[in-house]
């Protein structure tokens, strides 16, 4: 607590937006989850930079949060600091069809960008949640596409507060993992290498890929999309709908009987209701049919 507060003085001092007892359930995708001590939003990388040089010089712990779309707070919040990207949020095209742009922007706006610069490559990111941060850290993706194939470097801060950028070999980029998994950096922009194409063909293909999602996902109820990663072989919701799952239920969370491998909110669910339930299914698919299901929602704490 003590080192906390003197993050938020420090914080203060160089300008950062801080809020103390911040609500998690009002920036996670969930809805759920108790307050975080310190909120922390700064505006540019070198903020980013000091916040982190001071963490780690005085052992404060810190974690991040983009567009809070695939974790999950705990209902007794966090205990401690949380630097929310939501400032860094310039976009900018570059020569040669590239598009720089902060942690913080929102991919629904970079889509936006691309499909009005009629620039091709991105399309199947339009309806993930989230934010430019976060699905570098996910290597999100869907219908076939996904961050690595249109990723050319990121820029990120180590856990020293050193600024650097990466190109995307150098980054691990796998099924929605990426080495900041592992390296406890803070992304803080990217680069993006996209290509020319007819605007008319991209936004035909945008609207296609958001109808799939409006038919096949409940999204007329707060979850953090798949719950699972897909399994080897397999698809998560037709192992959970298998094993008589769909609509399970702990508390408000339940299975969602649209979409099996969706956990939903579905009526005022707290996170340990979410938590048990996503248990629940792990357990009753790996004794029924011997696949192990590995979260892909993750737990900011
Ligand atoms: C309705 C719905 C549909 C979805 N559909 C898809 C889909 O089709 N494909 C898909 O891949 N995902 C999907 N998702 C999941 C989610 O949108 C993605 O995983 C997204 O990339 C998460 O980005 P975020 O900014 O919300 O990250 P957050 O949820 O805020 O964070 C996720 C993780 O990334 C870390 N992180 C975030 N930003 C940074 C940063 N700047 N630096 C370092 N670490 C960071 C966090 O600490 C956390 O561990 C869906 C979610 C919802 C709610």
């Amino acid at each position: 607590m003590e080192s906390t507060e003197a993050l938020l003085t420090y914080a203060q001092s160089i300008g950062c937006v801080c809020r103390q007892n911040e609500p998690m359930r009002d920036h996670i995708t969930f809805k759920v989850g108790g307050p975080a001590d310190l909120f922390l939003q700064p505006t540019d990388p070198d903020q980013c930079a000091a916040i982190l040089r001071f963490c780690h010089a005085n052992a404060v712990a810190l974690c991040v949060l983009g567009g809070g779309s695939n974790v999950i707070v705990h209902d007794f919040g966090i205990r401690g600091a949380v630097l929310s990207t939501a400032g860094l949020n310039d976009i900018e095209l570059l020569a040669g069809c590239r598009v720089r742009c902060g942690a913080g922007v929102k991919l629904s706006r970079l889509c936006a960008f691309a499909l009005e610069q009629s620039l091709t490559g991105l399309e199947f990111a339009w309806g993930i949640p989230g934010t430019v941060g976060g699905a570098v850290f996910m290597n999100a993706g869907a219908y076939d596409g996904c961050v690595k194939q249109v990723l050319e470097s990121s820029d990120h801060i180590t856990p020293e507060g050193e600024a650097e950028t990466w190109p995307a070999e150098k980054l691990k980029l796998g099924y929605r993992t990426s080495v900041y998994q592992k390296n406890g950096c803070l992304i803080t922009g990217a680069v993006f290498h996209l290509s020319p194409g007819s605007q008319q063909t991209i936004r035909d293909t945008m609207d296609e890929l958001m109808d799939r999602r409006r038919a096949k996902q409940p999204l007329e109820y707060p979850s953090a999309g798949s719950t699972f990663k897909r399994p080897e072989g397999h698809f998560a919701g037709a192992l959970i709908e298998q094993c008589g799952l769909k609509g399970a239920r702990v508390g408000g969370a339940q299975v969602s009987e649209k979409h099996a491998g969706f956990i939903i909110n579905a009526d005022h669910a707290t996170s340990s209701d979410l938590l048990m339930l996503i248990e629940k299914v792990q357990h009753t698919v790996f004794d029924q049919t011997g696949v192990p299901l590995e979260c892909e929602v993750r737990v900011l704490k």
